[in-house]
């Protein structure tokens, strides 16, 4: 009788790799996110963190994904989102990252950028 090898490891559902049992640890055994994906989850938590704070210096509400594409960002700001385009792109601020959706390849942007165009909006709206 030829013992059984037992299956060693498991499924990242984050990066969708099966990999060695060390490459979990911790919490993110029990979740099924691999090391490398849990750093990277712990680092946008960080980001997001940062990004709270920087809205809340300027009265902005906490934010609720972040980073934003730009239909995010225009909710999140009050403009439609081809006005937060048109904004980042008078101020030539450039997009923090990319994202893969439905319609294909989006961007995404960053709080420096979405505050940058909310102080825009404001002077804007006092010159009426
Ligand atoms: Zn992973």
């Amino acid at each position: 009788m030829s013992k059984k090898k037992k299956q060693q490891g498991h499924y990242c559902r984050i990066c969708g790799r099966f990999r060695a049992n060390e490459k979990f640890g911790g919490k993110g055994h029990g979740e099924h996110v691999c090391k490398d994906c849990n750093r990277d989850i712990q680092e946008q938590k960080r980001e997001k963190k940062r990004a709270t704070k920087q809205a809340a210096e300027v009265g902005l509400p906490a934010p609720k994904r972040y980073p934003m594409t730009r239909y995010q960002a225009g909710s999140y700001l009050g403009i439609t989102p081809s006005a937060f385009d048109y904004r980042r792109k008078t101020l030539e601020l450039e997009p923090c990252g990319t994202y893969e959706g439905r319609q294909g390849t989006g961007f995404l942007f960053d709080m420096e950028t979405i505050i940058a165009v909310y102080h825009f909006n404001q002077e804007e709206n006092q010159e009426e």
